[in-house]
């Protein structure tokens, strides 16, 4: 597991103490790593030769104080075209805490207005992806929480330059190891270019023996010479699962559908908006937001599980990307976006067992620490009796803002009251009916429409279920000022505007979105058991369930609870040109798989999609534009739309598409 890096400061400049070395160069840090990393990976020149729309990618090893990042960031600024775009992926074991990011970031008073996005958007790293959008989405930075020969071989992406940082060789000799370079090679673009500070012998024969051409050249400032080179001899591609391959680009003029205008399918849109793609979002009710995204109030909050599983890996990636959305999107919106944190309260013994497991994760205790009951109390501003988890950079949000803001993107027109019937693939091109006809063309289509993502003849195969959440909302209390979530088997809100936001119902049987008072009790129930003063405090307000104001909507949810996220094969060829699976599931087939051109699948959320649904659009984002994903390879493929179609094949019961 990853730390925090504990910093000395020698002569106001950042010391690792756990390396003996420095972060960057005493002399000038800004000036090595424009010499070292951008000169000699020709960066300007590679820059200004980039075509309208093309994306760069730069791979790091030790994102450190991101003095590199910013130098490369403003280089790009400086010399690629407009439209370019720059894809930053680096990776950070120890990553720095906030305070010390912004200490060191302030010794370079050029980069500051860099620094300060990047600070705004830097909170707690917990291991794993973490994905930043700078400049409107014109810079994406991917930051791999780990150990590099743990995280660069997760990397879903291929880089064009390297910057090999890393502290010196001789004192950090885990790190610059020949797995490491043949890594570099592996992950690299034909062509792609290396530099790095050091000329140590075993350094350049092991770049050598990974299939990189190396040269010596005169170092910055006192170092007499450093390395640089390309790669020239690149390995064999290692054998990847075809079906879950990423299908070839294929976009001519970047435009798109999205069908549906509840979180996933506004996230999607204003993904593909950064992008420079023109989206038009289709949503079949009157006004964005209307369906699961409709509920006045939202947690970001994320049951973790200690065993780090696929969804674990996503909501963590998730929890942190959502609020760098929010608050890019919802700053000075206090009605719409509280950051007051979350507490998770451990309600039964299985709940305290899988909080005492997450507590001893190795979890940063900015973004998640052990509470007793006590200080949950003093926490959330009301008595509490559980011990529990607080998430102290969470909070809730009123998720119609939060669609509302994502969809107003200058790229994205929103098209309310059209509701998709039929879509067909003609000449290379989608088009979209509704009931008074075509409705929009567009290059690729992207379907976002919960459980009804499965109403079309091709995704008619898909697993998704509906489970009906019915929200209760109470009028505040002043004898009961509640200033932190409080989450449970449900959950209750800080008020907004006077009111909590308390639920949700799971009801599988339903379809409709009448309130019942049924489920209106159960979520007074599931308030009794988290905070009893608390529901006493509000009891009065409550008596009468028939009466009681809230909300009922459809999620969607799938057989293993992870969304569905990615390109969609022909599933009924798809069990043709695979069929060999069923004998043998080991086998390494090569066909290539029979994707649906440009059709795409956000959807299956659950309850989660305040959390998920945003970095799932910048995963459609990064397959449409063949870019670094923003997270690891492993979950890509767990995401995959095909998934329980290949894992039926491979069980020998193959799913017949209806
Ligand atoms: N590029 C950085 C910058 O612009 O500030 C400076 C990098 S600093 C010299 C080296 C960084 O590499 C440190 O932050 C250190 O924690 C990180 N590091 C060292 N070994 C690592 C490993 N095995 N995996 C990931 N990061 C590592």
């Amino acid at each position: 597991m990853s730390s925090t890096a504990s910093l000395a400061w020698h002569d106001g400049q950042p010391f690792s103490e756990a390396f003996g070395d420095v972060y960057f160069s005493r002399a000038s840090g800004l000036a090595e790593t424009r010499h070292v990393f951008i000169d000699h990976n020709r960066l300007p020149e590679r820059f200004a030769a980039l075509a309208d729309g093309a994306v760069f990618t730069v791979g790091e090893t030790g994102f450190g104080t991101g003095l590199n990042f910013l130098a490369a960031w403003q280089s790009f600024r400086e010399h690629a075209p407009d439209t370019a775009r720059l894809a930053f992926v680096s990776v950070e074991k120890y990553p720095l805490s906030r305070d010390d990011l912004i200490r060191a970031l302030a010794l370079w008073p050029e980069l500051a207005e860099l620094a300060d996005q990047l600070v705004a958007q830097y909170r707690s790293l917990p291991p794993g992806f973490h994905r930043f959008v700078f400049d409107g989405g014109r810079v994406a930075l991917t930051l791999m929480v780990g150990d590099a020969l743990e995280r660069y071989p997760e990397l879903d992406g291929e880089v064009d330059a390297w910057f090999l940082d890393g502290f010196a060789p001789s004192k950090n000799p885990e790190m610059w190891r020949p797995e490491l370079f043949a890594l570099m090679a592996q992950k690299s673009a034909p062509g792609a270019s290396f530099a790095t500070f050091t000329s140590a012998g075993f350094v350049r024969r092991g770049l050598r023996d990974a299939g990189f051409a190396v040269e010596k050249v005169p170092g910055y400032g006192h170092k007499r010479e450093m390395s640089r080179g390309v790669l020239t001899a690149p390995p064999e591609a290692a054998w990847r699962a075809p079906w879950y391959s990423r299908p070839a680009l294929f976009a001519r003029d970047r435009t798109a559908i999205v069908v549906g205008g509840g979180v996933a399918g506004a996230a999607t849109a204003a993904s593909l908006a950064a992008r420079g793609w023109r989206v038009t979002l289709l949503e079949r009710h009157d006004a964005l937001a209307q369906e699961g995204s409709g509920n006045p109030q939202g947690v970001l909050y994320g049951k973790l599980s200690p065993h780090f599983t696929p969804l674990t890996w996503l909501l963590l990636a998730g929890l942190c990307y959502s609020r760098r959305v929010l608050d890019t999107h919802l700053a000075d919106a206090p009605d719409d976006w509280q950051a007051c944190g979350v507490l998770q309260l451990a309600y039964d013994d299985a709940e305290a067992k899988r909080l005492q497991g997450l507590a001893a994760a190795g979890l940063p205790e900015t973004f998640a620490r052990a509470v007793s009951a006590a200080e949950a109390g003093e926490l959330a501003g009301v008595a509490l009796e559980e011990d529990g988890l607080f998430f102290p950079e969470a909070g809730w949000l009123h998720p119609p803002a939060l669609v509302a803001a994502l969809a107003s993107h200058p790229n994205v027109d929103v098209r309310a009251a059209s509701g998709v019937l039929e879509l067909e693939y003609r000449e290379n091109r989608w088009i979209a009916r509704g009931a008074a006809g075509t409705l929009a063309e567009a290059d690729a289509v992207v379907l976002c429409q919960a459980a009804d993502t499965k109403t079309h003849p091709a995704t008619a195969h898909l697993p998704l279920k509906t489970i009906r959440g019915q929200v209760s909302e109470l009028p505040a209390s002043e004898s009961a000022p509640l200033t932190s979530v409080l989450c449970g088997e449900g959950y209750i809100a800080p008020a907004r505007r006077g009111r909590h936001t308390l639920g949700a119902s799971f009801n599988f049987e339903r379809t409709d979105n009448a309130l019942s008072p049924d489920e209106h009790r159960g979520n007074l129930a599931m308030l009794e058991k988290l905070a009893p003063s608390l529901a006493g405090a509000l009891a009065a307000s409550s008596a009468n369930v028939e009466t009681l104001p809230g909300r009922a909507a459809l999620r969607a949810t799938t057989p293993d609870y992870l969304p569905l996220v990615g390109p969609l094969a022909d599933a009924a060829r798809l069990a043709e040109v695979y069929a060999a699976l069923a004998n043998d599931a080991t086998l390494k087939l090569s066909d290539p798989a029979p994707w649906l051109p440009g059709l795409f699948v956000n959807a299956g959320h659950g309850a989660r999609g305040m959390v998920t649904a945003p970095l799932c659009a910048e995963i459609v984002a990064a397959y449409l534009e063949n870019e670094p994903m923003p997270v690891s390879r492993a979950l890509v493929d767990a995401l995959s739309p095909n998934r329980f179609a290949i894992r039926a094949l491979m069980r020998g019961k193959p799913r017949k598409p209806p």
